[in-house]
């Protein structure tokens, strides 16, 4: 049987790579595709390549409804599970459910399932984990290798990080090593740019802001590198004007558009901005608003009864309209994805429809192309940079800077990402073994007891287990001694005599601290090439040295510690300590 009409060559895609996982794997797997790419197609053929039940489960009704209707255009029949479009049938092969209904009526699902396909599944980790995985749980009881396929447009969250661990083509993701995650394996994955290249999306007209822009970048931000409502509200209610003046602009270039998405970052600040745009024309939806009447304004909206539709994040998923030609966003987010999935919302296809305008006031300078990182942004000029592991040659993204020749003078990164296959292909069990995350580290600090590389943050050594010297305890018992010298390393310079290489240690306020590494003698070769030898060019490219003169032609990709730490002797200072890789309480040299 051929489906009734043709999947895009990307959908089969990943309706093969479906097909291909659960052959072999009943692990749970995502699949990522931008939005607009056709998920509800994909859907549509997976169940119609089912042989036994499935079930489609999403978080909102839209949602329900627009993956059936796609199944039924196939001529198909499949029941709806939802109280909110008052249908609760579920004897049909495939049902198409919101998980709230499903999870309200457990003791309906009673039936063996040997699929469940979760759209917009990056919610599985958030507020509703209890009722998916109970769902899940459930299912499981009546087949024990029940598949669970995820569909996302946005497989990572700043509040709750990546959704999965392994991807396909051979990284894991996440910087914690024991992180759960709701799905093991991403299978397939489709950036924007690849949709608007081919014209499968709508071109976006990125255009700097005109008039005016937000700064956020004063407000705090918490770990995921969001910033608090109360602080926004603060910020925006000192800016009146500035939003003012950026809703005129908004409505001088919406004479020549269709339809407004205008993406507020508070509901005060959403408010604000409603009341400045001409009533009539109008909508504000925010997650307070009553369903139906949301239903309502956005029915308005969709027959281009309204012209501007103001929210705050509530409808960045599951909502649709095409005719939306013009993007503004007034909301700080560091989110890339977020970001796509903002600008997504404008670049559906439609007749007529030669671009769509988007304006970024908040001055978030994201780039749209950009991969996500997959961390908070750590500064405001930091950059997605790819650095290649010096172990396995994969080719890691991280966060950094690069020069005006675009190589990489400076990254975050900590572990390489890449994953290194099992040596041998069958375990004991005759089960196939997992590939390993690479274990080289950009960004480390060593074991005082075996030596073992361990991460940042580490308390305790991963290799022996044991504790490993919290470097602010260094710090601080240091400080307390009279015979002690601290400084804040704000660089360092060399010289050489003959086989030896003085290198001086200068803190930030003209402190110097010096030692010597006679190059002549292996011992301290070897411990010079362990602190700074290792950590040649931020860990992109460790090097044995085995003269001073080389180390001196190379100096400049030569990593400074952060403190450096001496006792004082009778006629000098002894450096003990060299703190690289610091994270911790203490501020480092030129931080503020
Ligand atoms: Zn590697
Ligand atoms: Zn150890």
């Amino acid at each position: 049987m051929n489906a009734p009409f043709k999947l895009r060559p990307y959908q089969q895609e990943a309706v093969d790579a479906t097909l291909n996982h659960f052959r072999k794997s009943d692990e749970s797997a995502v699949i990522v595709l931008p939005t607009g790419a056709g998920k509800s197609l994909v859907i549509a053929e997976l169940a119609r390549l089912a042989r036994r039940k499935i079930l489609v489960l999403t978080h909102v009704k839209e949602l329900v409804e627009q993956n059936h209707a796609k199944y039924q255009s196939y001529g198909l029949e499949g029941g709806i599970f939802s109280a909110g479009l008052k249908r609760k049938e579920n004897r049909h092969q495939v049902t198409f459910a919101s998980v709230q209904s499903v999870s309200a009526n457990l003791d309906q699902f009673r039936d063996e399932y040997s699929l469940v396909i979760i759209d917009e599944c990056h919610r599985v980790s958030g507020e509703e984990t209890s009722q998916y995985q109970r769902i899940i749980e459930l299912l499981r009881q009546q087949n024990d290798s029940l598949k669970v396929l995820g569909l996302t447009a946005t497989p990572y969250r700043l509040a709750m990080g990546w959704i999965y661990r392994y991807h396909y083509r051979g990284f894991v993701r996440g910087s914690g090593e024991e992180q759960d995650k709701p799905f093991q394996h991403c299978i397939y994955e489709l950036p924007l740019s690849y949709m608007i290249n081919r014209g499968y999306l709508t071109k976006p007209e990125l255009v700097n802001a005109a008039v005016a822009q937000y700064d956020f970048s004063a407000l705090a931000q918490d770990r995921f590198g969001e910033y608090a409502e109360k602080d926004v509200n603060q910020l925006l209610s000192k800016h009146k004007r500035v939003t003012r003046a950026i809703i005129e602009q908004v409505m001088e270039l919406a004479t020549e558009r269709q339809g407004v998405m205008i993406f507020a970052a508070t509901v005060d600040h959403a408010r604000e901005i409603t009341g400045y745009l001409p009533e009539n024309q109008t909508a504000l939806v925010t997650g307070a608003t009553d369903l139906k009447d949301r239903d309502l304004l956005i029915q308005r909206f969709k027959q281009r009864q309204l012209k501007y539709l103001v929210n705050v994040s509530v409808l960045t998923t599951g909502f649709d309209a095409p005719h939306v030609d013009f993007i503004a966003i007034l909301r700080p987010t560091q989110s890339v994805s977020l970001y796509q999935q903002i600008v997504g919302r404008g670049l559906r296809l439609d007749e007529g429809k030669q671009d769509c305008l988007v304006i970024d006031y908040a001055g978030n300078s994201v780039n749209l192309h950009h991969p996500e990182v997959g961390e908070p942004k750590p500064n405001p000029d930091s950059e997605p940079v790819q650095v290649f592991c010096p172990g396995c040659g994969f080719a890691n993204i991280f966060w950094g800077k690069t020069d005006s020749e675009s190589r990489v003078i400076e990254h975050y990164g900590r572990r390489c990402q890449g994953l290194l296959e099992p040596a041998e292909e069958e375990g004991a069990a005759g089960q196939k073994q997992r590939p390993e995350q690479c274990d080289y580290r950009f960004r480390f600090k060593e074991c005082p007891h075996c030596g073992g590389e361990n991460d940042i943050a580490a308390r305790n050594c991963h290799q022996c287990h044991q504790a490993i010297i919290d470097p602010d305890d260094q710090l601080r018992d240091a400080l307390k001694l009279k015979d002690a010298m601290v400084i804040r390393c704000a660089g360092i310079t060399l010289s050489v005599a003959g086989s030896k290489l003085k290198i001086t240690y200068h803190g930030e306020d003209g402190e110097e601290l010096s030692e010597s590494f006679d190059f002549s003698k292996p011992a301290q070769r070897t411990v010079f090439n362990k602190l700074f030898g290792r950590r040649f060019a931020n860990s992109q490219a460790p090097k044995a040295f085995s003269r001073a003169d080389e180390v001196l032609e190379l100096q400049a990709l030569l990593s400074a510690p952060d403190f450096v730490i001496a006792r004082k002797q009778k006629h000098y200072w002894q450096v003990q300590e060299r703190i690289f890789d610091y994270q911790g309480t203490y501020r480092k040299a030129n931080e503020a």
